[in-house]
């Protein structure tokens, strides 16, 4: 049985208090939390980014462009929790496999680095799931309904697809051997049993193609500054969610207008060229 604390001392007690107030509190303790959560930190690029089919939104944050605030992510903390949860339950199953069978399948939220790029350094990232048995590399996905229905039908997006491929890079880096990468869809509001796992062989030459457009990103970046982000190409992913992004903006550098605004001067795209360190 849990032992209890005893009762807080009268003079410490508001029975009968607002509740409103209580429950501002409530509140105030979850956003604090959201918004100190490593990932609401996070800065450097890591795996779930180098995809990202945005280049202008890459460079914002190679920038180091402030992201706009809409509020605590609770969608995202929400996938958090049940990244949490499955990792217990990988992780007790490692326990049990221990007793059963003297070895450790799965290796839970490991930090792996997926390569470098001559401007950025190391790219690493915490990979999910990696079954040393079969050499399958698994990345959950928490997702609302329609984004659900959408992968079923389309495949994962490009971004989803190279960070799952970088993450069997940082494992054959390792000495593990790689035989696929599969990208485990969950639904965030429905039933495990409409979950849906893609899954593909994996393939080293998408996880590099995705390091060297990096890489031209990021020396873009470094030669033009801010420059950059009217030359770089932009992609229709959900502007409105976008952090930098910056309803009828006219400049760049203070937000972007989205993907579907006509530029005003619109220069032809960059092609990156650049070469990829291990
Ligand atoms: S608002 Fe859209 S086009 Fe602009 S940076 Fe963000 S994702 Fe790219």
């Amino acid at each position: 049985m849990t032992t209890l604390p005893p009762p807080l001392p009268k003079e410490l007690t508001q029975t009968g208090g607002s509740t409103d107030v209580t429950i501002d509190e409530l509140f105030d303790v979850i956003t604090k939390r959201i918004a100190n959560h490593p990932r609401s930190l996070q800065k450097a690029i890591g795996p779930s980014e180098v995809g990202q089919a945005c280049a202008r939104r890459l460079a914002y944050q190679l920038l180091g462009h402030e992201e706009r605030q809409s509020g605590p992510n609770w969608k995202a903390t929400v996938g958090t929790a049940v990244h949490a949860w499955l990792e217990r339950t990988f992780g007790d199953d490692n326990r049990r496999m221990l007793r059963d069978a003297d070895m450790e399948r799965w290796l839970i939220e490991s930090r792996v680095t997926v390569g470098a790029t001559k401007t950025l350094g190391k790219v690493s990232g915490s990979c999910d799931l990696f079954d040393r048995v079969t050499g399958l590399v698994v990345d959950w996905k928490c997702i609302g309904p329609s984004q659900l229905r959408h992968y079923k039908s389309a495949g994962p997006s490009e971004q989803y697809r190279t960070q799952a491929h970088l993450y069997g890079r940082g494992w054959k880096l390792l000495g593990y051997d790689v035989s696929e990468v599969c990208i485990c869809f969950l639904p965030r509001n429905g039933e495990l049993r409409d979950a849906y796992a893609w899954h593909e062989p994996w393939d080293e030459q998408i996880a590099l193609r995705g390091l060297e457009r990096l890489e031209g990103i990021a020396a873009t970046c470094n030669m033009l500054g801010d420059t950059a982000l009217a030359m770089l190409p932009t992609a229709d992913v959900w502007c409105i969610n976008c952090p930098f992004y910056k309803a009828g903006s006219t400049d760049p550098a203070q937000g972007c207008p989205g993907h579907d605004m006509p530029k005003a001067a619109d220069p032809a795209p960059l092609n990156f060229i650049s070469s990829t360190n291990k």
